[in-house]
């Protein structure tokens, strides 16, 4: 299958899941996965309307984002070290993968800088598997407020990646507690943006993170094919 007809595959599997839950698929943006992937392949994914493109590593995003600035939103997806962030920030329209305050702080000591309010994600690890990255589930809020004490940041909602299965609906329960977390979180009155944004589901069960209520997927392979 070319890239084009794989994003046209992908558009209607999004369309289907929102259909099955009564949900509208323009509240659902499809963020293609490029790590790994060069230029002319991204471009042509933006040939066939892809309009949001996630990076992984900072080293690897920069001169694609050079390249494709004003074909693409750009978002940062990937673990983010502190020392990386001057590179990002104004430059990707959202960071999906914030797990600690000092982070949070970090970038938004940075965006003041810069002038510019930096839209983020908390990275939550919501399975409490061991290794991964994201603030545990019952750390959140108390997270959630320390950030949004910050003044140039805006914290938008939440991201998670659940342990790998190749069963889709093994993801659904761990989807389904980011949502109740948000909820939650929303009903505290706790943050001061929206903070309706869940960024759950990649290329194996972003079907069931939409029927969940994910606002962003994020699909590499399904897009570009295997990596390498
Ligand atoms: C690579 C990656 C994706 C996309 O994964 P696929 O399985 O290829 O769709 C999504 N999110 C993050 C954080 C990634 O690193």
């Amino acid at each position: 299958m070319s890239i084009a007809e794989s994003v046209k595959e992908v558009r209607k599997r999004i369309l289907n899941a929102a259909n099955r839950v009564g949900r509208r698929p323009e509240d659902i943006v499809l963020v293609a996965a490029t790590k790994g992937v060069e230029i002319e392949r991204i471009r042509e994914a933006i040939k066939a309307g892809i309009r949001v493109c996630g990076e992984n590593r900072v080293q690897e995003a920069r001169p694609k984002m050079d390249m494709l600035k004003k074909e693409a939103s750009w978002h940062f997806i990937g673990h983010l070290q502190k020392n990386k962030i001057k590179y990002l920030i104004g430059e990707v329209d959202l960071i999906h993968s914030v797990d600690s305050i000092e982070l949070a702080g970090e970038i938004s000591l940075l965006a003041g800088k810069r002038g510019i309010i930096q839209d983020i994600l908390l990275e939550v690890n919501i399975s409490g598997e061991k290794g991964k990255f994201g603030i545990p589930p019952d750390k959140a809020k108390e997270t959630v407020k320390a950030i949004s004490g910050l003044e140039n940041i805006s914290l938008n909602g939440m991201m998670t990646i659940p342990p790998f299965s190749e069963t889709p609906e093994y993801s659904r329960s761990y989807f389904r507690s980011l949502r109740e977390l948000r909820d939650e979180i929303i009903s505290l009155g706790i943050t001061t943006s929206g903070f309706k944004e869940l960024s759950m589901g990649m290329s194996n069960d972003f079907e069931v993170g939409i029927e969940e209520g994910a606002t962003l997927v994020r699909i590499g392979t399904a897009i570009f094919g295997e990596r390498n």
